[in-house]
């Protein structure tokens, strides 16, 4: 019989929060209604974290885990998580403890409501630094402005999703995963539960500022096409601005005498804008050509060097096939 709930959990150098995360966790198994498994998808670790986990898995059997050979990204190992589960509803949650487990029960009630996913909105972002606030919150913002879905400002990973959203999920081809996008995409009844993030439990963020951005960068090209239409914009305004000059230089050299030309600093300023221009338009362009390169290649979304708890690797994912090309 599979559980009817599936907890997933990437970890990437966690080694000090997992236990505490697992009594928290196994605190909460316990309240639940029905049976639960608990995937931890160890995301090339360096640390002793994949220890930790097998110790886990040893002791308790509703802990299942997947361990990539190297580090593949947190939207990844979500996603292979999402790949595994087996359950009929399917909580995905940081493992810090930055979400906190005691608002499953919340979202499974919502479920059963008859909502299909349920996402967890951050309502305050204690002791996190200004900087990490303010570009979160300006990168919410302006995401929701040029992407053609609508995805909820101020929500993670958190969530809570029905077997048919993963399903969904699931057959979805794209190399270049935004979790939280692909979940508005697919549609269904959604709705959020409001919470206070919490600080971190223990240890360093491991999204780094450069992998922070790397994920708002992919967010966006993912879900827009409005920065391949910026070089239009740009090149009709500078057309305009060409077109203004020209009709003032014709102005004064009709009608004033001492010319009023400044030469050098103007002409310049122009070119430097123009090849500015041209530079960023064309660095738009590639990371559009780049992600059509790597959709082209097709490799494996990520590569496994251990599983252990799930009945039969080959039957318990039987989307994985598809999905992994
Ligand atoms: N994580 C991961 N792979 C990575 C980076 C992070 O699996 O390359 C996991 C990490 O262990 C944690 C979650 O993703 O469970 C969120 O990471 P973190 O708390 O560092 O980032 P935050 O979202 O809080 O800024
Ligand atoms: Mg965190």
């Amino acid at each position: 019989m599979p559980p009817k709930y599936s907890l997933i959990i990437p970890i990437y150098n966690e080694a000090e929060t997992i236990a505490e995360l697992y009594r928290r966790v196994a605190s909460l198994m316990e309240r639940l209604d029905d049976s639960v498994e608990l995937i931890l998808i160890d995301d090339g670790s360096q640390d002793t974290s994949l220890e930790i986990i097998r110790n886990l898995h040893q002791q308790d059997s509703r802990v299942c885990y997947l361990s990539f050979a190297r580090n593949f990204g947190h939207q990844i190992a979500v996603t292979a998580g999402l790949h595994f589960a087996r359950g009929q509803a399917i909580v995905v949650l940081d493992a810090d403890l930055q979400d906190p487990p005691e608002l499953i029960p919340d979202l499974i009630e919502k479920w059963r409501q008859g909502y299909q996913v349920v996402y967890a909105q951050r309502t305050v972002r204690r002791r996190e630094n200004w900087f990490k606030r303010f570009t979160a919150y300006t990168f919410y913002r302006i995401l929701q402005r040029l992407a053609d879905v609508n995805i909820p400002a101020d929500t993670g990973d958190f969530c809570l999703m029905d077997r048919q959203v993963v399903d969904a999920l699931n057959a979805i081809p794209e190399q270049n995963r935004y979790i939280r996008g692909l979940r508005a995409w697919v549609g269904f009844k959604q709705t959020a539960v409001r919470f206070e993030r919490e600080p971190r439990f223990a240890g360093t963020v491991k999204y780094t500022f450069r992998k922070s951005l790397r994920l708002a960068i992919n967010s966006i090209i993912s879900f827009s096409r409005i920065p391949l239409q910026l070089a239009t914009y740009l090149g009709l305004f500078a057309a305009g601005v060409a077109l203004l000059m020209a009709l003032l230089v014709l102005y004064w050299r009709l009608f004033e005498s001492g010319s009023r030309l400044i030469g050098f600093a103007a002409i310049a300023i122009a070119v430097l804008f123009l090849g500015a221009v041209q530079l960023v338009c064309i660095g738009i362009l590639g990371e559009y050509i780049g992600r059509i390169y790597e959709e082209v290649k097709g490799r494996p979304l990520y590569i496994m060097r251990e599983i252990a708890g799930f009945p039969q690797p080959a039957e318990c994912s039987p989307s994985q096939a598809e999905t992994q090309h």
